[in-house]
């Protein structure tokens, strides 16, 4: 019949019980963790309360659990939602209408953490602290990251 949304586990939850280690601040509400789509290290943005995701580095995105389920699976929206546990009876699904736009406040929080982790690395520089190729690739993602938010508000 329908999309329970309270029914919906928990994105963290759900994004852990897939075997994904999701990696950031304590309070950072976006996580960082692989992308499965593609198989990207570090790649995948995670959104801990919408389980919105975004992959930087392939086309995978979405704005819930549901999105996910249903393209690392290629199910239907009624079948991620039974498998979600989610769904509230028989019927047609309802339409889909594309994930949201990053709302301002998301969009602050991501650059507030993007923008921490470059300074980070420039404190570093600054203490004549040679950058990894792997750091200096953190510091072109984050600014990528930066790019996307603003765009995306
Ligand atoms: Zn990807």
């Amino acid at each position: 019949m329908a999309l329970s949304k309270n029914a919906l586990p928990q994105p963290t939850d759900y994004y852990e019980g897939r075997g994904l280690t999701l990696k950031g601040p304590k309070n950072a509400v976006w996580k960082i963790t692989r992308c499965e789509f593609h198989g990207g290290t570090n790649t995948m943005s995670i959104h801990t309360l919408s389980g919105g995701f975004h992959c930087w580095n392939c086309p995978a995105s979405g704005g819930d659990v549901v999105d996910y389920e249903m393209l690392i699976d290629g199910v239907s929206f009624e079948e991620a939602a039974r498998r979600l546990s989610a769904w509230t009876g028989g019927g047609d699904a309802p339409k889909r209408h594309k994930p949201k736009r990053l709302s301002a406040r998301d969009a602050l929080l991501l650059i507030a953490n993007e923008a921490t982790l470059i300074a980070i690395e420039g404190s570093r520089l600054g203490r004549g602290i040679t950058l990894t190729a792997s750091d200096l690739e953190l510091v072109r993602k984050a600014s990528g990251r930066i790019n996307y938010a603003l765009g995306a508000i």
